[in-house]
C-alpha cells in the first residue's frame, strides 16, 4: 500500500530529516513509529500524506508516487485517508457534528447521506450525545475523539496519527487506543508516531523506530525498546 524508497529530507535551513528512508507498508498493518524528539518521526508520517515533499526517492501510495502530483491533486489524495494530530486541530467555531460533517461535506454529499455519517461515526466513537457541542465544552479525549471520528468518516483505507495521546491522561490515552484498534480490525491501516511505551509494549504491533533520518529497527510485534 505504501513504500518509501531512498527517501531523503533536507530541509531549506540545511537540517536532513531524512537520510535515506526506505519502508513497505501492507494494507491493513498497524505501526508504531518510535524514536527520540528530532528523529525525523513527524518528517516521515507528514511526507505520507503530502505535508512535506521529499528532496529526493519515492512515496509511493497504492502505484501512485505522491511526492510527485500538483499541489491541486493534494486534495483529493487527502480524501482517501485520516489524519489525526496531538492537538486535535477542531475548528473552534463549529459544532462537533459541523467539524466532522466539514470533512465531507467538500465532496458533495446530501444532507442526509452526511448526517447518517457522521452520526454512524458519532456514535463509533461513543459521542453521539455531544453531536451539538463545541470544542471548548468538550474534554481533552472528547476532542481527540472527535477529530478521530472526524479522520474516519470517508471511510479512508489509511489513518495517519502524530503522537494522538501526546495531550491525554493514560487512562484517556488507553481509550483512545481502543478507538484505534477498533478502527485496524476493520481493515484500515494504521500509522501513529508514539512516545508511549506502556501502549506499545501492551497493545503490540510492528515497530519502526527512527534515529537520525533513518529507520533503526522495524519489528513485527516489537517493544518500544527505548529508555527514556
Ligand atoms: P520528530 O518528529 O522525531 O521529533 P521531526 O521530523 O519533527 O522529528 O524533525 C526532524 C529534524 O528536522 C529535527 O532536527 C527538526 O528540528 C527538523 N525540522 C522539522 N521540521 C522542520 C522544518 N519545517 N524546517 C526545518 N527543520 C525542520
Amino acid at each position: 500500500m505504501i513504500e518509501m524508497i531512498d527517501v531523503y529530507k533536507k530541509y531549506s535551513n540545511g537540517v536532513i530529516a531524512a537520510n535515506g528512508f526506505n519502508i513497505n507498508i501492507q494494507q491493513g498493518e498497524f505501526i508504531y513509529v518510535v524514536g527520540p524528539s528530532g528523529a525525523g518521526k513527524s518528517t516521515f508520517i507528514k511526507m505520507m500524506y503530502r505535508e512535506e515533499k521529499p528532496t529526493s526517492g519515492n512515496v509511493m501510495i497504492n502505484g501512485i508516487d505522491i511526492s510527485k502530483i500538483k499541489n491541486s491533486r493534494v486534495p483529493y489524495l487527502r480524501r482517501n485517508m485520516g489524519v489525526v494530530f496531538q492537538d486535535f486541530k477542531l475548528l473552534p467555531n463549529l459544532t462537533v457534528f459541523e467539524n466532522i460533517a466539514f470533512a465531507l461535506e467538500v465532496i458533495e454529499e446530501t444532507p442526509n447521506s452526511i448526517k447518517k455519517k457522521v452520526m454512524e461515526t458519532l456514535s463509533l466513537v461513543g459521542l453521539k450525545h455531544k453531536a451539538r457541542m463545541f470544542p471548548d465544552e468538550l474534554s481533552g479525549g472528547e476532542q481527540q475523539r472527535v477529530s478521530i471520528a472526524r479522520s474516519i468518516v470517508n471511510t479512508p483505507k489509511l489513518v495517519i496519527a502524530d503522537e494522538p495521546t501526546g495531550n491525554l491522561d493514560p487512562e484517556t490515552s488507553w481509550e483512545i487506543m481502543k478507538i484505534f484498534e477498533e478502527i485496524n480490525l476493520r481493515g484500515t491501516t494504521i500509522i501513529m508516531a508514539t512516545h508511549n511505551r506502556e501502549i506499545v509494549n501492551t497493545i503490540r504491533h510492528r515497530v519502526v523506530a527512527i534515529e537520525n533520518g533513518q529507520v533503526v529497527r522495524d519489528e513485527q510485534r516489537g517493544d518500544y525498546g527505548y529508555e527514556n
